[in-house]
């Protein structure tokens, strides 16, 4: 049952072939072994799990079951769950216990899957490489000297370790899709507003969406149906009518119009990873997909723009960890306000006050209309180009990431190094766009294999589009089913 997709895992629980409790065992199993060395998780408590696992059985029992119940989902730390510890990374959340559920923790609930752990990130979700962390690094599963990615690098290693058979993640500027394509996974950021941010401890919140992270395309569009909906208790969530989203996966693809563009294929790019994502589209061209070549000006600007928006409004939203009402709060100080200075300085990890700095600067009065007024308005350009592209194609393809997975420590000394990791993913944030990554191929480099990438970006609510051209090209493809060596 190890590695199965959710739909097989789902029949096997129908049919009464295993029990929700045997195939959470079996999971707990592995992530007590593999976990130690790759820590994937920051949390794992079988007795909840458990407990879940014999309600599932019991619904099952009584014919309720939905397509996912039974299912272990290793759900992101940063999705608040009623008493979990709920970390998101930092020290300053450490001893944090939940008193409530994340709009998505309970709808995974009333799906009747069942939670697995809390898994590693980025502290607060800032990082391409799992490497801010408070609770320890993440090893890639393909080569445990190497990065799984960020900041949803717990989760992405978790799937990718057969640890668990799917998990959430979240992407603000890459986060879902860069980790998926660096450990082989097929990752979905939604439209922004297509899932609830309710519970979801807030990054930057006009750019934070949550979504799914599997083996398949397939996979991905059960688990969306489970997360997505309008929710009343978070301001920026989209009223539209309830979507199945497996109803276009069978579509032919004769006809569809791929935009490749030419921003994306220019330098910037290693040549292993744009060789498969090359292949990646001759294999499009086959399934009946014609390509036309299409223009992102701003695209060059997205980075830039990005690391004015996310800090802004990351130092905004982690103003309120100040060690009064939750969290850290440092052990000795002289008064209120240095009780607030020694949390908040022992509290958080260097790339968050960095960020936190970063943030306050360009808002400050003077530089808001230099830096953060600016950024606003690429981002509108950005937005624009995306429309005018869609003009021209249903679905654009590129490179994920620009490397494969890069080595622990090799880029944690220069943060521009590591910010340019979203380099293709960025803009789709600021843009509001639903993207993918799907795995694509392999990178040799001697001994080791690594995974690579491709990315699909579709225009607003393509997610049940994007899901088809990524299912189809994964009927024609094992890429996605490889596995890495244990
Ligand atoms: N790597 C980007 C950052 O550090 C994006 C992170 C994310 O999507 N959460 O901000």
């Amino acid at each position: 049952m190890i590695g199965k997709p959710l739909k097989e895992l789902g029949k096997a629980l129908a049919d009464k072939e295993i029990s929700s409790v045997e195939l959470t065992q079996l999971h707990l199993d592995r992530i007590a072994r593999l976990n130690p060395e790759i820590n994937a998780f920051i949390t794992v408590d079988a007795e909840k799990s458990l407990a879940q696992a014999r309600a599932a059985d019991a619904r099952i029992a009584a014919g309720l079951a939905g397509p996912l119940t039974g299912i272990p989902i290793a759900q992101k730390d940063i999705f608040c769950a009623r008493g979990w510890r709920t970390t998101c990374g930092s020290k300053m959340l450490g001893n944090f216990v939940s008193p409530y559920d994340a709009t998505v923790i309970e709808k995974f609930d009333a799906a009747g899957t069942v939670n697995l752990g809390k898994t590693n990130m980025d502290e607060f979700a800032m990082g391409s490489s799992n490497e801010t962390s408070h609770f320890g690094i993440v090893r890639n599963p393909w080569d445990r000297s190497r990065v799984p990615g960020g900041s949803s690098g717990g989760s992405a290693a978790a799937v990718a370790a057969l640890m668990a058979p799917a998990a959430t993640g979240t992407d603000t500027g890459g986060s879902i899709r860069q980790p998926a394509a660096l450990c082989n996974l097929t990752g979905l950021k939604p439209t922004y507003g297509v899932v609830s941010r309710w519970g979801m401890i807030a990054f930057a919140s006009s750019l934070d969406q949550a979504g799914p992270m599997a083996r398949t395309a397939e996979d991905c569009a059960l688990m969306l149906n489970a997360m997505a909906g309008f929710d009343e208790k978070d301001s920026t969530s989209l009223e539209r009518p309830t979507e199945d989203y497996t109803r276009d996966l069978e579509q032919p693809l004769k006809g569809l119009k791929i935009g490749l563009p030419k921003e994306f294929y220019g330098e910037g790019c290693d040549a292993s990873v744009m060789a498969r994502v090359q292949d990646a589209i001759a294999e499009y061209r086959k399934l009946g997909a014609d390509t036309v070549e299409i223009s992102l000006p701003n695209m060059q600007h997205g980075v830039a723009a990005y690391y004015v928006i996310a800090p802004a409004e990351a130092s905004s939203n982690l103003s309120r960890f100040d060690g009064v009402r939750y969290g850290y709060r440092a052990p000795e100080y002289s008064d209120l306000a240095d009780m607030y200075q020694k949390s908040r300085a022992q509290g958080f990890g260097a790339e968050v006050k960095r960020r936190i700095l970063i943030g306050t600067y360009v808002l400050s009065h003077g530089y808001y209309d230099a830096y953060y007024l600016q950024a606003q308005r690429i981002r509108r350009l950005i937005a624009n180009d995306f429309v005018e592209a869609f003009k021209q194609c249903d679905v654009i393809m590129g490179p994920t990431s620009p490397c494969t997975a890069f080595g622990l420590g090799e880029k944690s000394a220069d943060p521009v190094q590591m910010y340019l990791s979203d380099i293709y993913t960025i803009a789709v944030n600021l843009a509001g766009l639903p993207g993918m990554s799907i795995p694509c191929g392999f990178s040799d480099l001697g001994q080791t294999r690594l995974p690579v990438g491709l990315q699909l970006i579709g225009d607003y609510f393509g997610e049940a589009r994007l899901l088809n051209v990524a299912h189809r090209y994964q009927q024609v493809t094992d890429w996605h089913l490889q596995q890495p060596k244990e």
